[in-house]
């Protein structure tokens, strides 16, 4: 058999052709069908899970599901200009948000834009959305602590730089109060925050920013802002948004902390956008796999090594729970994910303590070893006496006589409740908290009317500021409780006693 020449060519001209015509179909793709903020799009044979894809009228969008005849993406703007038929183009990139220190002080929205009104944001360096948290040989241990100001948290659930801490409980329990008293707090210590707002509405971010303005936080803080009247696509994206911005400094050294507010609506943010795409159920109605999405968040806070950087990312995630319900499928997720929880509570905060901690449920499990050994020291007891308290009051309302020592009890257990209150943005730094809880535990209370401890401890850090200021300093610096600090305190408390009324 003869092969003719010509015939070969034509073989190897269609095959050139139909290579072209295979090229095409692999970088633009066309849209099949457009609504509710997701297109499908046929074509797009190379793209990536999480390709930011251009549409017309530039309209981004993300590939989420990637099919075997199509790929499913959602639109990070509006669809209005789209139709069936336009041609979608693959940009090669997966999703990215610019990054940098052009950033602090700025707000934005999920793709890091500005919304405040300040321009545009000068930044050449981008990151891409999703990446792979770093593994365990890159970590190192959590050892430094990350003051929250807040005394029943600084006691009793310390938090450590690097770790992750829910803040936990219904709505209105004062879980946004908790986290932007930490981010005050952080002001002189080094420490960059980005608190990101999911699914809120645009006037409590407008309040949350001014508050952080007014206080001077905004000079080292990030908000990143996805409100309730945006589309689901981009409040899904605002947490990783915001924790990209937060590893570009972690990666340069340096210590983060990230709030996100709050995770129960990104998880509804995220069910929505699943259901759009077609993904089939899973618990509780929530289809897509919601533990996979913030297990993947919340692993991307870390304490780095040295070789890598040497930051840090401490998260604060927040969930609210309906009716104090911690069983439920999301919290019970995010709980299992984080290393330890702060339980708020809609009875204690009516009742007027405040923050509304519940200390007996409330852990957490690597902070310990980031405490300072003089808190350590004063707060040792302080859980249990608590428990002893709360124990022996439930007891005390059946109206029973109690023994001498179950009253003693009860009433200091009264004093600690009161000193463990504190107002909102006054945090408090960690020499006072150490200086009120020795007091406190200490039985240095006991002749105070529980209706006056507040108002003692104000006087006393006052008192304590103007005429024992060296005290202050020596704890800071002694960072434990040795007994000339001891008789210090001692000898002040007696003689601050003395004049109070
Ligand atoms: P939401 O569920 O609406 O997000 P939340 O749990 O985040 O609510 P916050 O908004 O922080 O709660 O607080 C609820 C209210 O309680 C606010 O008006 C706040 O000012 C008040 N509050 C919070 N903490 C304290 C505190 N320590 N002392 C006094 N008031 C407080
Ligand atoms: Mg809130």
């Amino acid at each position: 058999m003869s092969i003719r020449p010509d015939e070969i060519s034509s073989i190897i001209k269609s095959q050139i052709s139909n290579y072209e015509n295979k090229l095409e179909s692999v970088d633009t793709g066309t849209v099949i069908n457009i609504g509710d903020g997701i297109a499908r799009v046929y074509g797009l044979e190379k793209c990536m899970a999480g390709e930011l894809l251009e549409f017309p009228g530039e309209v981004f969008g993300m590939a989420l599901n990637l099919e075997e005849s199509n790929v499913g993406a959602v639109l990070f703007g509006s669809e209005k200009g789209i139709k069936e038929g336009d041609i979608v183009k693959r940009t090669g990139r997966v999703v990215e948000v610019p990054v940098g220190e052009a950033m602090i002080g700025r707000v934005v929205n999920s793709l890091g834009q500005a919304i405040d009104g300040k321009g545009p944001i000068k930044t050449d360096k981008t990151r891409p959305v999703e990446v792979v948290a770093p593994g365990v040989i890159y970590r190192k241990s959590v050892n430094v602590p990350l003051q929250t100001g807040i005394k029943a948290i600084d006691s009793m659930t310390p938090i450590g730089r690097g770790q992750r801490e829910l803040i936990i409980g219904d709505r209105q329990t004062g879980k946004t109060a908790v986290a932007i008293d930490t981010i005050i707090n952080q002001k002189g210590k080094d420490c960059i925050c980005v608190y990101v707002a999911i699914g809120q509405k645009q006037s409590t971010v407008a309040h949350i920013v001014n508050t952080l303005e007014e206080r001077g936080a905004m000079d080292y803080s990030i908000v990143v802002s996805a409100s309730a009247s945006e589309a689901a696509p981009l409040q899904y994206l605002a947490p990783f948004a915001g924790v990209s911005m937060a590893e570009e400094f972690m990666y340069a050294g340096k210590d983060v902390l990230i709030v996100y507010d709050d995770l129960s609506k990104h998880a509804v943010a995220y069910r929505t956008m699943s259901l759009l795409l077609r993904r089939p159920p899973g618990r509780e109605a929530f289809p897509g796999d919601v533990f996979y999405l913030h297990s993947r968040l919340l692993e991307r806070s870390a304490r780095i090594s040295d070789d890598i950087g040497g930051g840090s990312i401490t998260a604060l995630p927040i969930i609210e729970t309906l009716a104090g319900d911690v069983t439920a499928y999301i919290p019970t997720n995010v709980i299992s994910i984080t290393d330890g929880q702060i339980f708020l509570e809609s009875d204690l905060f009516f009742s007027g303590v405040r923050p509304a901690i519940n200390a007996g449920i409330s852990v957490s499990r690597v902070g310990g070893s980031a405490q300072i050994k003089a808190m350590k020291q004063v707060s040792g007891s302080l859980r249990l006496e608590l428990a002893q308290y709360r124990e022996l009051a439930a007891f005390a309302q059946f109206g029973s006589d109690l023994d001498k020592d179950s009253k003693e009890r009860i009433e200091k257990g009264q004093r600690l409740i009161e000193v463990l209150k504190q107002d909102q943005y006054k945090p408090m730094p960690v020499e006072e908290q150490i200086v009120i809880l020795y007091a406190a535990v200490n039985n240095f209370l006991k002749d105070i009317a529980v209706e006056e401890v507040r108002r003692f401890e104000k006087e006393f850090l006052e008192y304590v500021r103007v005429h024992k200021s060296e005290l202050l300093t020596t704890i800071l610096d002694k960072k434990s409780l040795d007994d000339e600090v001891k008789n210090l305190l001692n000898t002040t408390l007696d003689e601050f006693k003395k004049i109070f009324k």
